[in-house]
């Protein structure tokens, strides 16, 4: 049959593969198993006969030629993970030197993953030990590594336990029968793979394009076999694929379209709209993600959401399922010493399905006898009598605790109590009772010992699934077993053995990383993949989604064990970690390239968690210049009705129209307030619902009578009527936006978290007189962190993994930013969390606040904390923390137009607080230091401007405040990320609208405080 004009490049080149070699014995190596099946079926379709063609991944075939002669020399698979435990306890069992940074429970924790991952790539390298041993390379640690490598090498083979490796060098022995041989560009080839392929397909043929525009991943069959040309001559690549060869042109825009969304969830939501809306066949779509974080999760949900079927090509992470979640949780109550917080965080979270008690399923018994009733016993009610019993930690005294409440009520019963609160008493003997039967059992499931086995563990873990384990819904139960199969190959997997509480909390964490339900492209389907496994079925439409720079094309980090310039000297075999960083841009020009017909690339505009703008990645914004677009459509929150995907969505999209603003004021007759309010407002200028109450008000101006806080000016400063609302009416905004899957802390619980770390570390470190060293000190800024975020797991438990994961990341990138930026610095720290008028008393803090006079009118009365104090050669340094982008920050002008007044503020407070400390010299420079990952450690600051300076900015607003004007006026635009946008904004006044102010008599007792502030020209 002849092949379809239509067909792209590897799979005209696979058909023509067929063509020459019709009967042959053809093997293709393919990167995944599902990209070999994908690759079949889009064959099928395209109407390819593909005879005695085997699509198979370089293991799967060295499995076929090697397994069975392996396993009869008595040599067993390695089970996935079973290796982290040996070297768990492999780096246990070293004897460390004493205050080596690698010596500590949580470091030997984060060494094994490290230390594995370095082995796993050597022995795949085929470089032994003693090659390492011989190497030139200064290794940290290099003799603790060098053993522990070769530890592990030996126990595989002592067990006799095949990993990878052990499998292709066994391949390349094992006879193979002659063989048309060809490979995908793009399937990884390490060393050891390299060797076995090249030992049955010598010459092989390449399936790929002769130039991508971009050098292919490192060790790439690409790159392995670059002398050999593609099979056939034609290579029909989609027009997205030649972004960095001959280009996208403008009449390329059918088959390339480009998106903009306000906020990741936007994205994906707007990809689905615009497909659903066009009535695209579901198995005729493939969503590509760039970054597992944070899109997977938004996937997941929103499909889930609007019932749209699915099939993830990696599967989805277990702990956004119930049964995941609860194993998870079960493994780290454990690892916390049987934690009662966690216990109860677990049952109240209702992940536990309760197994049966007192006999008949999952109800116990309530009054007596005949006239009693059954009632199902909830976990939330388990909960509340674990935590009126105070079970406390460890995992014996909960039977007492439980034993005291249950004796305290029978004794209250004995005594003779009324009717009615007998009845009381005996259901809550029956909640006991019940409590107790669920507890009994939990309790008994974890090893009895302190010192365990892999195998006692994972059988805790199964026995767990088994009894408590939600099976309700088909994701449940694949859950479940994918769960219970993961925890059998464990416990029979070997004999490592530790700490009861390391490892279980290894147990959690190898867990948090399991996936479930991967699968092929099914009819009927929306197919989801990551963008290194997308392009292979062939379908008509592919979305491309997470172009923005945030997460497109990622950054690679260095192996900390062997770093790249070592990994050079020790051997060229060894992949360098700076080279992926180019990997993801390359992905997306190949499956650009194989995409047979629309393909939509997609980028978020706004980080909506804070606000911040951000920016589509570098190759998003040249394809938009080789279309020529200057604006792309955006997926707004808010869609056109036609695209509405929900009844809310229908609603949102409606809510200006009579019918459902009726239907919504019949609901909410309270809203027509609102919308008097909104017609007084445009009835005049400035009235009681601008903020002008009509009389003066001199009580609320700023004195030296009551303290006020740095960011209260900076609300007054930024808009007079944000500060009305939140410092005069109270009015405060909802504390804690619903959590996202992307995200576990708000950004002001993020903040305090790293604040916290932050202290707690340079507290340690200052009062041993050390100056910080980011190789000596890294490990006790980890357990900082690491115990500070356990604390805050416990307040605010985590919905969203992924989204704890992600804030942890993000945490630890900027305790390493701090340290390396703070390991450069010569200024000696004198003060942390100095605070004036908190209470405190330390070495500079003072428990009342301060009196600042900063001109003749401006007095006032301040109180807060300064982050850190420093001294160095020219006087002292005041500095802030900001976890935050410096979004909203002037380098040129500190003081950004009269809105950040707390740098110089504090530098004002540090002077008198170093006088009555009786301390020489005085505040030279005060300014904010950024930690955070987007702006790696920059600092901003100044010398303090005059007292008089500020002052003069101040004067006007407490002068408006004073005269009851605490107007939505603003110099610059601050509405767009104000908590109170949704009251306020639409109202908002600039410079341009004040000439109708000043021509209205009414308003003529705030006219020059305004003038003055907003510096304009009265014109009345
Ligand atoms: S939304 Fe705008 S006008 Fe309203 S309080 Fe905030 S900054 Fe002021």
């Amino acid at each position: 049959m002849p092949d379809s004009p239509q067909l792209r490049y590897h799979l005209a080149q696979l058909a023509e593969l067929c063509r020459n070699y019709p009967f042959d014995r053809k093997i293709v190596f393919v990167p995944s198993r599902q990209i070999g099946h994908n690759l079949g079926t889009a064959l099928l379709r395209a109407g390819v006969s593909w005879v005695n063609l085997h699509l198979t991944t370089p293991a799967d075939w060295a499995a076929k030629l090697a397994e069975s002669k392996l396993k009869a020399a008595g040599w067993r698979p390695l089970v996935q993970g079973a290796d982290h435990f040996f070297m768990l306890e492999a780096i246990q069992r070293m004897e460390w030197p004493s205050g080596h940074s690698f010596d500590g429970s949580y470091s030997a924790m984060g060494l094994a993953a490290t230390c594995l991952k370095t082995a796993r790539a050597l022995r795949m390298a085929e470089i032994p030990p003693e090659t390492l041993a011989s190497a030139d390379v200064a290794l940290p640690g290099r003799s603790m590594f060098i053993d522990l490598y070769t530890t592990y090498c030996e126990w595989l083979e002592d067990e006799q336990l095949y990993d990878e490796a052990t499998l292709f060098a066994e391949a390349q022995k094992a006879s193979s029968p002659d063989s048309i041989v060809g490979i995908l560009d793009e399937t990884p080839l390490s060393e050891s793979a390299y060797r076995f392929i090249t030992s049955i397909g010598n010459p092989l043929v390449r399936i790929g394009r002769s130039d991508y525009g971009k050098p292919g991943p490192q060790h790439s069959a690409l790159v392995r076999f670059q002398q050999t040309s593609p099979v056939g001559s034609g290579e029909s690549a989609g027009p997205g694929g030649r972004v960095q060869t001959d280009g996208i042109f403008a009449s390329d825009g059918d088959l390339v379209q480009i998106r903009e969304a306000v906020g990741i969830e936007n994205e994906v939501r707007g990809v689905l709209r615009e497909y659903v809306r066009h009535g695209v066949s579901l198995d005729g779509i493939e969503i590509v993600y760039t970054s597992e974080d944070p899109y997977l999760p938004l996937l997941v949900d929103s499909l889930e959401q609007l019932d749209l079927p699915a099939t993830f090509a990696a599967g989805i992470p277990v702990t956004l399922t119930r049964p995941g979640q609860a194993l998870i949780g079960f493994f780290r109550w454990i690892a916390k010493d049987f934690d009662q917080d966690e216990l109860v965080r677990l049952l109240r979270s209702r992940l536990l399905f309760l197994p049966p008690v007192n006999g008949t399923a999952r109800s116990y018994a309530v009054g007596d006898g005949a006239s009693s009733s059954r009632k199902m016993i909830e976990s939330t009610e388990v909960a509340r009598i674990i935590l009126e019993a105070r079970v406390g930690p460890g995992r014996t005294s909960w039977a007492t605790a439980l034993g005291s409440i249950r004796a305290r009520t029978e004794g209250e019963i004995s005594a003779g109590i009324s009717e009615g609160r007998r009845r009381h008493h005996e259901r809550r003997l029956a909640l006991i009772r019940g409590a107790n039967s669920v507890l009994n059992k939990l309790y008994s499931l974890p090893p009895d010992s302190e010192h365990t086995s892999l195998r006692e563990m994972a059988r805790a873990g199964a026995a767990f699934l088994d009894g408590f384990g939600w099976k309700q819904t088909h994701r449940d139960k694949r859950a479940r077993d994918s769960l219970m199969d993961r925890l059998t190959d464990l416990a029979e997997s070997g004999s490592a053995r530790g700490r009861l509480h390391d490892l279980s909390a290894l147990m959690a964490e190898l867990l948090t990383g399991h996936k479930v339900e991967a699968a092929i492209a099914r009819p009927g389907h929306i197919y989801v993949v990551p963008l290194e496994r997308a392009g292979y079925t062939g379908r008509g439409e592919t979305a491309i989604i997470g172009l923005s720079e945030t997460t497109f094309p990622g950054v690679a980090t260095e192996d900390p064990i062997l770093l790249d310039d070592e990994r050079a000297r020790v051997s060229g075999r060894l992949v360098l970690q700076r080279a992926r960083a180019s990997e993801p841009a390359w992905h997306f020009i190949r499956t650009m390239g194989m995409a047979s017909g629309r393909v939509t690339l997609t980028a978020s505009r706004r980080d909506t968690t804070d606000g911040r703008e951000t920016y589509p990645s570098a190759i998003f914004e040249q394809i938009r210049e080789q279309l020529g677009i200057k604006h792309p459509p955006v997926y707004r929150t808010v869609p056109d009705v036609e695209a509405a995907l929900s009844g809310a969505e229908v609603v949102m999209a409606l809510r200006g129209t009579m019918a459902v603003m009726r239907e919504v004021l019949h609901e909410r007759p309270w809203l027509l307030n609102g919308l008097q309010a909104v017609r007084n407002r445009s009835a005049v200028p400035f009235g009681p619902h601008d903020g002008w109450l009509g009389r003066e008000t001199p009580e609320l101006r700023p004195s030296v009578t009551k303290a006020v806080s740095a960011s209260r000016l900076e609300a007054l400063a930024a808009c007079p009527h944000r500060y009305f609302l939140r410092y005069v009416l109270g009015v405060r905004p909802p504390d804690q936006e619903e959590e996202r899957p992307g995200q576990w802390l708000a950004p002001l619980e993020f903040g305090s978290l790293l604040h916290e770390v932050l202290r707690k570390f340079m507290e340690g470190v200052s009062s041993r007189g050390e100056a910080v060293d980011v190789d000596r000190h890294t490990g006790e800024m980890m357990d900082h962190l690491y115990e500070t975020v356990s604390l805050y797991r416990d307040r605010l438990p985590a919905r969203y993994e992924t989204g704890y994961r992600i804030d942890i990341r993000r945490l630890e990138r900027a305790v390493q930013i701090f340290l390396a930026e703070e390991s450069r610095r010569r200024t000696e720290p004198v003060g942390f969390e100095v605070s004036f008028g908190m209470g405190n008393r330390g070495d500079l803090a003072v428990p009342e606040p301060v009196a600042l006079k900063l001109d003749d009118d401006v007095q006032l009365l301040l109180r807060g904390s300064i982050d850190r104090v420093d001294r160095s050669d020219d006087g002292y340094e005041v500095w802030d923390y900001k976890s935050g982008s410096t979004y909203d920050y002037d380098e040129a002008d500190m003081l950004s137009g009269g809105r950040r007044l707390q740098w110089a503020l504090y530098a004002y407070v540090l002077d008198e607080l170093l006088a009555r400390a009786g301390m020489n010299g005085g505040t030279q420079s005060s300014g904010y230091f950024f930690p955070s990952d987007r702006e790696h450690g920059l600092r901003l600051s100044a010398k303090p401007p005059s007292r008089a300076e500020v002052g003069n900015r101040l004067a006007p607003l407490f002068e408006l405040v004073g005269k009851g004007a605490f107007l939505h006026v603003q110099k610059n635009k601050a509405c767009t990320y104000c908590d109170y946008r949704s009251i306020c904004a639409l109202e908002r006044k600039g410079k341009k609208d004040l000439g109708v102010v000043f021509d209205d008599p009414v308003t003529r007792p705030f006219y020059d405080a305004l003038a003055t502030w907003m510096d304009v020209e009265r014109t009345g």
